[in-house]
């Protein structure tokens, strides 16, 4: 798929990957076998059906292809840009055996777009009642929720503790990977179907379950996203210069510190920056270094290539944008200067052992190895827990050890009767397609609980 070149983009956030013209789209499509026993479709975690959108697309149906998406996923501009497919449907198809498989994400990419562009589609309600649904949160599992919820003709609220809808996807993913402007549209579609947004509201601060409750919502949607930065727990992390990965996309992204001083919320990076982890935020937060100006960008991380978590094609965009890999290596402590600025990181080197319980080959130091680093910027991105503030105030609802909620993997259903959950919350850290698809289970569930009031 043609990109921005990277000298270029490196300069700007807008969108890196420009998507596929109809030739393409077409040519691309045409390569599909349509398979009598599609694999693709296992791989989905929401069940799309591929084959038929990708045939759709053969016919030039691209509204109708579109459509055919939007039965199993509402959001497939979201999806098409961020899921990783190459883990999920695109793994499974027999063409990736011998050739490359077929770009489905770019696909769907492709036709949820031209519909955005040519066919205003308005969601369609069905009879609307008057019983209330509240939803907790506004990423991807809230608003699934929220929608299908709305489809059937329940009032929704969705209440958010952040000052803009959208969850991780607009606070944490970026504009060049993927464009507010889609997310907002998204939202938009959800104001029109009757669902009410409330901003600024920390439900378990600022309101509390019970209170929903007894305002008269017969359901409460948790979908909390597991927001809570995880640190490495090392001498020297409280020093300035250095961000939570969480703290340092969300200024950029959600306060828009890059478009200081129109915006005025800035953001300090410095000459050399270090971020911390190998996963898609530790991509998302070394790119956006680079687009703000730091002249040495490094990823530093403790395995080795091939155990990068973060997509194959957002580590060769990092590249590309010259961000510097150092392999197998961890920090050991954060040294500051009179200021208590950081001014290096001292490190150990690592050899890999045998393969832990994720299937990857462990991470040893090597005695004796440590060395200083020269930084003035530290982006902490180790991974994300759950944010227990509104858990901690409902004791009754189950959390397991790590502190995310026990619900039923099909219905969303927690332990307090009338709450469900799902998304990041549920599971730990995970997709937006997976929160998606939770969402969409939690909404039948709750469909099912308010017209039968059985539990
Ligand atoms: C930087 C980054 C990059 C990522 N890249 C990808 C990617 O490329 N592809 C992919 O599939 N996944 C990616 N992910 C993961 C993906 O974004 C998450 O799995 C997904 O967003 C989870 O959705 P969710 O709805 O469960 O939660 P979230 O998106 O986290 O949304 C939760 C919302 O709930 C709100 N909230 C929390 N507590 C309260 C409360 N008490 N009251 C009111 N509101 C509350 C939060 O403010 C937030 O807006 C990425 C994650 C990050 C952080
Ligand atoms: S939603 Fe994600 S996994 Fe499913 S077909 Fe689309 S790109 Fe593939």
């Amino acid at each position: 798929m043609p990109k921005q070149d990277p000298k270029e983009r490196i300069k700007n956030f807008e969108e890196v990957a420009l998507g596929y013209s109809e030739e393409q789209a077409i040519r691309e499509a045409k390569r599909c076998l349509q398979c009598s026993k599609p694999l693709c479709i296992e791989g989905c975690p929401v069940d799309i059906n591929i084959p038929e959108f990708i045939r759709l697309i053969v016919e030039k149906k691209f509204v109708e292809a579109a459509r055919k998406i939007k039965e199993d996923d509402a959001l497939p501009r979201i999806t098409g840009r961020v899921c990783p497919q190459e883990t999920q449907c695109e793994a499974k198809c027999v063409l990736g055996k011998k050739f490359e498989p077929i770009a489905i994400g770019r696909l769907e990419r492709f036709v949820s777009d031209y519909e955005a562009n040519y066919s205003k589609e308005s969601w369609q309600v069905k009879k609307i009642n008057n019983k209330k649904v509240a939803v907790v949160g506004s990423g991807p599992a809230g608003l699934t929720v929220a929608a299908d919820c709305a489809r059937i003709g329940y009032k929704v609220k969705i209440f958010e503790a952040l000052h803009k809808p959208g969850g991780v996807l607009v606070y944490g993913i970026p504009e060049f990977r993927l464009p507010k402007e889609i997310v907002n549209l998204e939202i938009e579609k959800l104001k029109e179907m009757g669902v009410e947004i409330e901003c600024n509201v920390i439900v378990g601060k600022t309101i509390t379950i019970e209170e929903l409750f007894e305002e008269g919502y017969g359901a409460v949607f948790l979908g909390l996203g597991a927001g809570l930065p995880r640190f490495l727990g090392i001498e020297g992390e409280n020093l300035l210069g250095i961000y939570s990965a969480n703290e340092f996309l969300t200024r950029i992204n959600l306060m828009k510190a890059y478009r200081f001083p129109e915006y005025d919320t800035p953001i300090i990076v410095g000459e050399k920056v270090a971020v911390v982890g190998g996963g898609n935020v530790a991509m998302d937060a070394s790119r956006c270094a680079v687009r703000l100006g730091a002249k040495e960008v490094h990823i530093i991380y403790r395995r080795s290539k091939e155990e990068l978590p973060a997509r194959k094609e957002e580590v060769e965009n990092a590249e590309e944008e010259g961000v510097i890999f150092d392999f197998l290596v961890n920090p050991v402590r954060f040294i500051g200067d009179e200021n208590g600025w950081v001014k290096g990181i001292e490190m150990i080197k690592n050899e890999l052992g045998e393969k832990d319980s994720s299937g990857r080959r462990k991470p040893i130091p090597i005695p004796g190895s440590e060395f200083v680093y020269e930084v003035d910027t530290v982006v902490v991105a180790i991974g994300q827990t759950a944010n227990p503030l509104l858990l901690n105030v409902t004791p009754d609802i189950k959390r397991n050890k790590w502190g995310y909620i026990e619900a039923h993997p099909e219905t969303g259903k927690t332990s307090k009767i009338g709450v469900f959950a799902g998304g990041d919350i549920v599971t730990g850290e995970a997709t937006v397609i997976a929160a998606m698809g939770a969402g969409r289970k939690a909404a039948k569930a709750i469909d099912e609980y308010l017209k039968t009031g059985k539990w």
